[in-house]
């Protein structure tokens, strides 16, 4: 069924990214923010990190991980050079990104370029972060513009040795985010266009967002009703 990250192939990159969030569900704009980071940064992979249990308190009740993990492992299929990784997902607690980073570096060996990839409005919080000094030892970072947030703020923010770990990159603008989607799916609303069309069908195929969609327990993952896309 899915594309997970083997490990073997996390140790033969020279240059990795790694795109994390909560993906719930996973958008145009996550995928434009990788696309857009593999090929100014000549990135062998982006790695997709599905956030298991996300460590900042979410105002919503946030989709089981599986079901998550599905919606990016659809999303990421048509792109060789992208895949999706369970190593949130399978480790117990809270996700760390300094966690998964270390993880990673660790089958990487300290040679290869690890970059943390993240939108404006993540980057700027990323004092908020666990241990950010010690995950910027280990990754650098791919701060992306995203409309609504000002990265000219980021050096007003941040201290001047994390500063010089972040490369801020310009993306074309997609004013979309995941609580819009929620939003949308919510009232029946389409997602055509925002999010690929194989996710739009899962959403629609699960009830994702909706009374009828139930957050189902982790184990609830019968058979695909989607094909990939
Ligand atoms: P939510 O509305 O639930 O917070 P989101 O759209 O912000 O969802 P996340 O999963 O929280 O999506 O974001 C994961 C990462 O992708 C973050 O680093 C975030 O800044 C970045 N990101 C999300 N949407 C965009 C976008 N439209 N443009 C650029 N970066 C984005
Ligand atoms: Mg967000």
């Amino acid at each position: 069924m899915a594309r997970f990250a083997p490990e073997a192939l996390i140790g033969m990159a020279d240059a990795l990214g790694i795109m994390g969030g909560t993906f719930d569900p996973i958008h145009l704009g996550h995928l434009v923010a990788a696309e857009e980071a593999r090929l100014r940064f000549r990135l062998d992979r982006v790695i997709f990190v599905p956030n298991g249990r996300p460590p900042h308190k979410k105002d919503y009740p946030v989709t089981p991980p599986e079901r998550r993990c599905e919606m990016v492992v659809l999303a990421v299929a048509s792109n060789p050079a992208f895949e999706p990784s369970r190593i949130e997902i399978d480790r117990p607690g809270p996700s760390y990104a300094v966690d998964t980073v270390t993880q990673i570096r660790g089958r990487l060996g300290p040679d290869a370029k690890l970059y943390f990839i993240t939108g404006a409005d993540a980057i700027l919080e990323i004092l908020t972060w666990r241990q950010p000094q010690r995950l910027a030892e280990s990754c650098e970072f791919i701060a992306v513009t995203r409309p609504g947030h000002d990265l000219r703020r980021l050096e007003e923010a941040l201290p001047r040795d994390l500063l010089a770990r972040i490369h801020v990159l310009r993306v074309p603008g997609l004013e979309i985010s995941s609580t819009e989607l929620r939003r949308r799916a919510g009232v029946g609303e389409s997602l055509r266009y925002l999010t690929p069309q194989a996710v739009v069908r899962y959403i629609a195929a699960y009830g994702l967002y909706t009374d009828r969609g139930s957050p189902a327990a982790e184990t609830d993952i019968g058979p695909q009703p989607v094909s990939r896309a």
